[in-house]
């Protein structure tokens, strides 16, 4: 046990040099915008000019934006300024544009409310557009080859006819000198499909790897770094699939962090995300390529274990339970202790009822049970009494 948790107290001053503040100590953690650093941190080499005056603009843009609403500098407000700004998140912008038109303040409770809502956005958009792009592209490749073949085709018949002809004609120095004229022209042709045909390539495979980029966008929750809501529909889907064909046992649990509201009430909200993630890293702990981690949303995980049955998949869950009550974590930007952080858990198997939304329900019920029995606990939803179930 330790006094300071090692997940707490990493000391981040990434946020201050991308601010261009030197090698400063922030007291708050904002891993996106470390990450942002990493990138901006690079020596300016003189060929960087503009995109040194987009980060400029962009840092003006943003402290405009926090200094026009009266709003604190923080990870977190940063972070809101930088997705509204870059466009990352136009339903936010949006929601903050019909505010300041009927003089409404922006303040940090109606942001953190509003940012909630409206979430940072999927993905989804710009995996459809993505998706679109592709089509069309390898539509357009596909068209290319074609056009390609039929061209091949057509000068190949013409040849053909010109050497019948060559083989009747006496004449035949008119017919190869037509002769040498189409094969002139075909070679063009020719060259300058290929050219085509290797650009479409290329941007097909710029196309898929952006596409690639934006799934894997789209399936990672960016705060915990753990696979979100939606990864984890289409892992249930294949973990399913195995568990059939290998007749394994699989199971799903709901985890939620216990009076998290509290942390965010007493520490404020970007001590809660750290809190989030210190769970998250926890529970991750026990993921493997038969179990599955995932933030289901909010503070709540979910949790898919392949080949353990229920018994073995509960006792594997109370003992992250265990471990995690036992930590004593400490608030790093103040010191003040977070106290006892503990999850409830609610597990069920899949294959115990009629359709996989249905253990889910099962398992959410269980969850709950948990909670209304003190929580700090892991409950199967065969243990519960079926009237209470039912109940809630
Ligand atoms: P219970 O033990 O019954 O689960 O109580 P609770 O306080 O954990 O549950 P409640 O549903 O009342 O509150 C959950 C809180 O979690 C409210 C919401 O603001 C907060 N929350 C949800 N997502 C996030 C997040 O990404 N970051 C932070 N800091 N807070 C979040
Ligand atoms: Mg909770
Ligand atoms: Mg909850």
């Amino acid at each position: 046990m330790t006094a300071y948790d090692p997940d707490l107290t990493r000391q981040p001053n990434g946020l201050m040099r991308w601010l261009g503040f030197g090698s400063g100590n922030a007291s708050q953690n904002a891993e996106v915008d470390e990450a942002k650093v990493d990138d901006a941190a690079l020596p300016n080499t003189g060929l960087d000019d503009r995109r040194e005056r987009r980060r400029r603009e962009l840092l003006n843009d943003i402290s405009s934006f926090l200094v026009t609403h009266r709003l604190e500098v923080s990870g977190y407000t940063l972070a809101i300024a930088f997705d509204i700004i870059t466009g990352a998140n136009p339903k936010l912008a949006r929601l903050i544009e019909q505010r300041v038109a009927k003089r409404q303040p922006v303040s940090l409770d109606w942001l953190e409310k509003s940012a909630r809502n409206c979430g940072r956005g999927d993905g989804s958009a710009l995996l459809d557009e993505l998706m679109g792009k592709l089509e069309s592209s390898i539509e357009e490749f596909s068209q290319t080859t074609s056009n390609a073949r039929s061209a091949t085709t057509e000068y190949n018949s013409a040849l053909q006819h010109q050497v019948g002809e060559l083989e009747r004609v006496s004449k035949a120095g008119v017919v190869i000198s037509e002769l040498a004229s189409i094969a002139k022209v075909m070679l063009d042709r020719t060259r300058d499909i290929e050219l085509e045909m290797t650009r479409s390539e290329m941007k097909t495979k710029a196309l898929q790897d952006r596409l690639e980029e934006a799934r894997r966008e789209a399936e990672m929750d960016h705060l915990t770094g753990l696979p979100n809501r939606r990864a984890f529909e289409s892992l249930l889907t294949d973990e399913l699939d195995t568990a059939v064909i290998n007749s394994e046992p699989l199971c799903v649990a709901f985890c939620d962090i216990d009076h998290f509201k509290r942390i965010n009430d007493t520490h404020g909200h970007e001590a809660g995300d750290r809190v989030l993630r210190t769970v998250a890293t926890t529970l991750a702990k026990i993921s493997d390529d038969r179990c599955h981690v995932a933030r289901h949303g909010g503070e709540e995980f979910v949790v898919l274990f392949r080949d353990k049955t229920v018994d073995e998949a509960s006792a594997i869950l109370d003992k992250t339970r265990e471990a995690m009550a036992a930590r004593k974590l400490v608030n790093r930007a103040t010191d003040i202790p977070f106290g006892t952080i503990t999850f409830s858990a609610g597990i069920a198997d899949v294959f115990a009822y009629p359709a996989p939304r249905d253990a889910l329900k099962a398992a959410d019920d269980a969850l709950y049970a948990a909670k209304h029995s003190g929580r700090n606990q892991v409950l199967k939803a065969s243990d519960l009494d079926p009237v209470q179930a039912e109940a809630e």
